[in-house]
């Protein structure tokens, strides 16, 4: 149990957290939801009942509640070598992943009113563990970091100068944990060099985004100031016209309503009316569902349409790589997508598509194919715990 990394996740309403030991070998992982609401509860793994939490449970006592059950377990031993925080929002201060101290604290803090649904929980879970665990180094893992590198014309909006210069807004770009993970991963299945390395990587979960990296930094993406522009997602809208809030506020939506809509109502689950779940929605659309087949087929349009952008920022494609809970298993998903590509000349094996690639590496294109195409699982919580082990110097 020596040097056991621990992972933390805080969702708005969520807290997840992970274990790894040295080896960066998952050890365990636990879940606690619905917190502060009456139904507070937690789970370990892939447990079917969840435990109750007492009503109202907050962040940092289910953090205590998960640390406590880890050590009664034997999970872990009575304080992690290194915690690793995903935070998602680090404005233009944070590049990379850093060690936390009480400036670092302040400076994530201030990006608290660019991500206020996420960042001031990331804070409360540092705050927490810092309380719990006062002499454990603590790193900040930044979902934005990796997408410092876009240029300029690609993160700003056409909007006047000085909405970027007062308040910041331009786009920032999130998933990159994952996407810098795909680069590391392509690079090594291609077998060359991540600094030489270009690839397209689309993140399909919930959240999704896409991103082009070229030369192994990230040139252009699709998620922006928030993580509600782009690609079609669970339950968010991705790209809208803006001038949908004066038409909709004239119909007496207010702004309010309308973010949570975008938010929460709109994606796969607003499109077909039924869930945001893309396993449900392809045995529906299996059994003739034809808001399940809209959903799938405008969820797939807008990812080949974003591929197809993607393209504009590189001068070579080494691979275009699916990862995320759609892109590692929904062969639908896959080749409805690279079929609306060919004449930028991508081509899908199916048979390969069929099983994910597990066959060929993850390779799943077809000789034809001007470019190679590959099924990549995503695993943010071991880079998180790899980059705390790295800046704890546990390594
Ligand atoms: P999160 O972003 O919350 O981590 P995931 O990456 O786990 O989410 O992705 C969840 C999505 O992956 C859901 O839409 C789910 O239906 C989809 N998914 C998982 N397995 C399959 C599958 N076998 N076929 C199609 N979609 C799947």
């Amino acid at each position: 149990m020596e040097n056991t990394l621990l992972v933390v996740n805080c969702g708005s309403s969520s807290l997840k957290i992970a274990l790894f030991d040295k080896d960066r070998q998952k050890i365990a992982s636990m879940l606690a939801g619905r917190l502060n609401t009456p139904n507070a509860r937690f789970r370990i793994g892939k447990q079917r009942d969840a435990t109750k939490l007492p009503p109202n449970t907050t962040h940092k006592e289910a953090l205590a509640v998960l640390m406590d059950t880890a050590q009664k377990k034997g999970l872990m031993p009575k304080q992690p070598a290194a915690i690793g925080h995903r935070i998602v929002h680090g404005g233009e201060t944070f590049r990379e992943a850093v060690l936390i101290n009480d400036e670092v604290l302040a400076a994530i803090q201030a990006c608290n009113l660019l991500a206020p649904l996420h960042n001031p929980v990331n804070v409360e879970g540092i705050m927490a563990t810092r309380e719990l665990f006062p002499l454990v180094p603590q790193v900040a893992v930044f979902d934005t970091a990796f997408h410092q590198t876009l240029p300029e014309h690609a993160f700003h909006y056409a909007l006047p100068q000085n909405y970027y210069r007062d308040w910041g807004v331009r786009r920032y770009g999130f998933h990159g944990t994952s996407h810098a993970y795909m680069l590391q991963q392509a690079a090594l299945r291609l077998e060359q060099s991540t600094a030489v390395t270009s690839i397209i990587s689309a993140h399909l979960g919930n959240g999704c985004s896409i991103t082009a990296i070229r030369d192994g930094k990230s040139v252009d993406t699709s998620m922006g100031l928030t993580p509600l522009e782009g690609l079609v997602m669970g339950t968010r809208s991705g790209d809208v016209d803006p001038g949908l809030f004066d038409y909709l506020q004239s119909k007496g939506v207010s702004a309010e309503q309308l973010h949570n809509e975008l938010n929460h109502s709109s994606g796969l689950l607003g499109l077909s009316g039924q869930t945001n779940d893309m396993r449900t929605l392809s045995d529906l659309a299996d059994q003739g569902d034809p808001s399940a087949q809209l959903a799938i087929d405008v969820f797939c349009f807008r990812l080949a349409k974003y591929v197809a952008a993607m393209m504009v920022s590189l001068n070579r494609l080494d691979a275009l790589v699916f990862t995320g809970g759609i892109g590692q298993n929904s062969a639908r998903v896959r080749q409805q997508t690279v079929n609306q590509l060919g004449l930028l000349g991508f081509a899908i094996d199916q048979h390969n598509n069929d099983d994910n690639g597990l066959n060929r590496g993850g390779r799943i294109d077809c000789k034809e194919s001007r470019f190679p195409i590959l099924v990549i699982a995503t695993d943010e919580e071991r880079v998180i715990a790899g980059e705390a082990a790295r800046l704890a110097e546990l390594n």
